[in-house]
C-alpha cells in the first residue's frame, strides 16, 4: 500500500482539532467523513469549517471555492458509517487513554482490514492505543498543532509496533495535505515538540520559585533578548496552568512551587482572569524590554538543548526534525540544535554541569549525546561540526535555504515559510556563503525565490537581532553586495510580500519579476529605523528621489502594478502567467553570452555611480575586451548564417 491508495478518509471527533483536521484533509482534495457522538456537535464542527473556509476565501488563500471543498465533507454520528469504507482514519477524540483504546478496539472491528489508523493524541502513548487493536503495525501517531488549518507542522509518531510502511504513508499524506511532517521514531512522552518546549516553561518557573528571577524578567528576556514569540509565563497563562500541571504530574516530574501555588489558588491563566499576570483588572502581560536585564537565558536554553540532545542521541529524531518541529510547532525563531551550534556546545555543556554541581538537581544532568559531541571536539559551527556538519570551504547543505543548480540556472529558495522567509543573520550568511563559493563558470543565471505561497521575503528577522549591539550593524551587510556583484545576472522572482530586507535583497538583484498580488515596501521608518542593506541608496538610484523618498518616508506598501509603473520591477503579471514570464527571462539569460552579460553588468553597475565620461571609458574598455572572445565570433557568425548562436563563455 502507498499514499496513493488512500482515497477516503474518516476523522473521529468534530471538536477543536477534529473539525480543523477535517478541513485540512478536504482542502487537500480527499473525500472525508467527520464523526462525533452527537448531531449538535457535528453540526457545530461543520459550521466552524464553513466559517473558516469563507475567511480563507476572503483572504484569497484557497485554490477552489469553499463550496467545492465543503462538497467533499460528509458528517455522521454513526461510527460504522464513518469508517466502513475508509482507507485512513484519524482519531481526534478527548485525551483519555481508556476512551481512545475503546475507540481503536471498535475501529479495528469496523474499518477495512488494510486501513491505517492514526491518533492525534498530544501526550498519550501510541503503543498503548495501538495495543487495543489487532493491527498495531498499522497504527501511528499523527500530532497536528492547534489550529490545524494554520499550523504547518505534524509530528508522525511510531508506536512500538508501527511498521515503516505505515509511518511513511502517514508522512506522505501529511505532505500531500500541504503540511510539514517530522518523524518521531520512538513513542516518547511529549514526542519532540512538547519534550523540548517543557524546559522553556519549567526552568523559569523553578527560577521564580527559588527567588532567582521574576516573572516579568524571564518573559522580557526570552522575548526581547532571545527573540521567542512569547515569554514562558505568558505562554503558560495562554495554554492554561492546569494543562502544564497535569502533563508534569502524568510524566512523574516535580512541580515548581510557584506552579503548585497558582493551581491551588485556581489562578489558571487567561481563562480564569488571573495567572502569572492579571487579565481582568490589569493589562495582562505588561513586561517591558528593559525588565529582562540580568536574567540567565542560557540556563533555560541549555535545558532545551539537553532535551534535544536526548532525542537525537536516542534516535527519536534528527537535529533537522527537532529544529523544524520547534520552528513550525512553536514559532521559535530558530531550532535549539542550530542555535546551540552557534552558542557552542561546550558552553551549553559547561552551563549544565555547573548547575548540576550547584543545585544537585537531576534535571541538569547532561545528555550522553551532548557529552559525546563535546568530547569528540564537535562543539558547533566554529569547530565545523556540532549537531550539524558545516562545510566551511565548499558549497554544502544549508538550513535556511534550498538551492539547485540545473543547466546553468542556480535557483536559491529562501526557506523559512513559517516566518514569511524573514531574513535572519544566519539566512543572509548562507546566501553569502552559497554565492561566494558557487563556481561562476557553472552558473549562468541566479534566480531567488521565497518558499511557500505568501512571500518572497517579508523583511528582516527582528527577533534575531535582539541581542546585537549597535556596533554589530556598523558594517554594510556583505550579503547584499555579494548578490549585487555576483558575476552573473540575478533575478528576484517575487510572489507575495517583498518588504524591508526582502525588498533590499530584491533590489540587489539585477532584475525583478512579480505577480500582480505582490506588495512592496520599506516599513523600517515605522520602527524608528531606516532601510539598511543598501535600501536607501538602491531605491534612490532605481526609482529616483521623488518615489524613493515616498517609499522610505511614508513606510507604506505599494502594489505590484504601481511597482511596475515606477520601474521597481521589470514585469508585473497575473499569477497564471508568472511561471511562463520568469521562464522567458531565465531562458534569454541562459542562452545569452556569459562574458558579455558579465561585462554589461559590471559596466552598468559601476557606471551608474560614475560620471558620464568615466562610464563611457568603462564601456569602451569592456567593448574592446569582448572583441577578442569566441562568443563574439560565434554571435556574429550566427547572425550572418541566420541561426541561433551557441555561446560557450569563452
Ligand atoms: P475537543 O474536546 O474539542 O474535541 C473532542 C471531540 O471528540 C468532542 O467533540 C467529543 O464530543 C468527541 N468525541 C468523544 N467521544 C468520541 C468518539 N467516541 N468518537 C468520536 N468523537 C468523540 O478536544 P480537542 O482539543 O479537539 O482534542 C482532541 C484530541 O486532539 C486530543 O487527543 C488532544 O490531546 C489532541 N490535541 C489537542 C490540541 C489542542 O490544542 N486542542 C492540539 C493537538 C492535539
Amino acid at each position: 500500500m502507498g499514499v496513493t491508495d488512500i482515497e477516503r478518509v474518516a476523522v473521529l471527533g468534530a471538536g477543536n482539532m477534529g473539525h480543523g483536521i477535517t478541513e485540512v484533509v478536504a482542502m487537500a482534495g480527499y473525500p472525508v467523513m467527520m464523526r462525533d457522538i452527537e448531531n449538535d456537535i457535528v453540526e457545530d464542527g461543520y459550521e466552524s469549517i464553513e466559517w473558516s473556509l469563507r475567511k480563507l476565501a476572503e483572504k484569497d488563500r484557497l485554490d477552489e471555492s469553499p463550496e467545492d471543498i465543503l462538497g467533499r465533507i460528509e458528517t455522521t454520528v454513526d461510527l460504522e458509517a464513518a469508517v466502513s469504507d475508509a482507507d485512513f482514519v484519524i482519531e481526534a477524540a478527548p485525551e483519555r487513554l481508556d476512551l481512545k483504546r475503546d475507540i481503536f478496539a471498535e475501529l479495528d472491528e469496523l474499518a477495512p482490514d488494510g486501513a491505517l489508523l492514526a491518533s492525534n493524541t498530544s501526550s498519550l502513548s501510541i503503543t498503548k492505543i495501538a495495543e487495543a487493536t489487532d493491527r498495531p503495525d498499522r497504527v501511528a501517531g499523527m500530532h497536528f498543532f492547534n489550529p490545524p488549518v494554520k499550523m504547518d507542522l505534524v509530528e508522525v509518531i511510531y508506536g512500538a509496533e508501527t511498521d515503516d510502511e505505515t509511518a511513511e504513508i502517514v508522512y506522505e499524506f501529511v505532505e500531500a495535505a500541504g503540511k510539514t511532517p517530522i518523524y518521531v521514531r520512538k513513542d516518547v512522552n511529549g514526542f519532540v515538540v512538547n519534550s523540548v518546549l517543557g524546559p522553556f516553561v519549567d526552568e523559569p518557573a523553578w527560577m521564580v520559585s527559588n527567588d532567582e528571577a521574576t516573572v516579568r524578567q524571564a518573559d522580557a528576556a526570552m522575548v526581547h533578548r532571545r527573540g521567542y514569540p512569547m515569554g514562558p509565563f505568558e505562554l503558560a497563562d495562554l495554554t492554561g496552568l492546569d494543562v502544564g500541571y497535569h502533563v508534569r504530574k502524568e510524566a512523574g516530574r516535580d512541580i515548581p512551587p510557584i506552579l503548585q501555588e497558582k493551581v491551588d489558588a485556581e489562578e489558571l491563566g487567561r481563562k480564569t482572569g488571573t495567572g502569572y499576570y492579571e487579565y481582568e483588572d490589569d493589562d495582562g502581560t505588561d513586561y517591558a524590554p528593559e525588565d529582562g536585564e540580568g536574567f540567565d537565558t542560557l540556563r533555560v536554553e541549555a535545558r532545551m538543548v539537553n532535551e534535544a540532545a536526548k532525542l537525537v542521541g536516542d534516535d527519536v529524531a534528527t537535529p533537522e526534525a527537532v529544529d523544524t518541529g520547534m520552528r513550525l510547532g512553536t514559532g521559535f525563531p530558530e531550532g535549539p540544535c542550530g542555535r546551540a551550534d552557534e552558542t557552542g556546545l561546550d558552553v551549553v555543556l559547561s552551563k549544565l554541569e555547573e548547575l548540576r554541581e550547584e543545585t544537585g538537581e537531576d534535571r541538569f544532568e547532561p545528555a550522553d549525546h551532548l557529552v559525546e559531541l563535546v568530547e569528540a571536539g564537535k562543539t558547533g559551527r566554529d569547530s565545523g561540526e556540532g549537531f550539524y556538519e558545516y562545510l566551511t570551504d565548499s558549497v554544502g547543505d544549508y538550513r535556511f535555504l534550498n538551492y539547485d543548480l540545473d543547466d546553468g540556472l542556480l535557483t536559491v529558495e529562501l526557506d523559512r515559510p513559517e516566518r514569511l522567509n524573514a531574513l535572519s543573520g544566519d539566512l543572509l550568511g548562507e546566501i553569502d556563503h552559497l554565492l561566494t563559493n558557487a563556481d561562476a563558470d557553472d552558473v549562468r543565471c541566479v534566480l531567488f525565490e521565497g518558499a511557500g505561497d505568501r512571500a518572497f521575503s517579508a523583511g528582516a528577522d527582528i527577533g534575531g537581532f535582539a541581542d546585537a549591539t549597535p556596533t554589530d550593524f556598523m558594517d554594510v551587510t556583505p550579503t547584499f553586495e555579494t548578490v549585487n556583484e555576483f558575476d552573473r545576472p540575478t533575478i528576484a522572482k517575487i510572489d507575495g510580500f517583498c518588504l524591508g530586507a526582502g525588498l533590499e535583497l530584491a533590489l540587489a538583484c539585477d532584475l525583478r519579476l512579480a505577480t500582480e498580488g505582490s506588495e512592496f515596501g520599506s516599513p523600517e521608518i515605522g520602527l524608528g529605523l531606516i532601510p539598511g542593506g543598501g535600501g536607501t541608496q538602491r531605491l534612490l538610484r532605481i526609482l529616483g528621489e521623488t518615489r524613493a523618498k515616498e517609499l522610505v518616508f511614508r513606510g507604506n506598501r505599494i502594489g505590484a502594478e504601481r511597482a511596475e509603473e515606477w520601474g521597481l520591477v521589470n514585469r508585473c503579471v497575473p499569477e497564471d502567467e508568472f511561471e511562463e514570464t520568469v521562464a522567458e527571462f531565465v531562458d534569454d539569460i541562459l542562452e545569452g553570452p556569459p562574458i558579455a552579460l558579465k561585462v554589461a553588468k559590471t559596466v552598468m553597475n559601476e557606471g551608474g555611480d560614475a560620471s558620464l565620461d568615466a562610464g563611457l571609458a568603462m564601456e569602451s574598455q569592456g567593448f574592446g575586451l569582448l572583441m577578442s572572445t569566441d562568443d563574439v565570433r560565434e554571435g556574429t557568425a550566427a547572425f550572418r548564417e541566420k541561426r541561433d548562436p551557441e555561446f560557450e563563455g569563452r
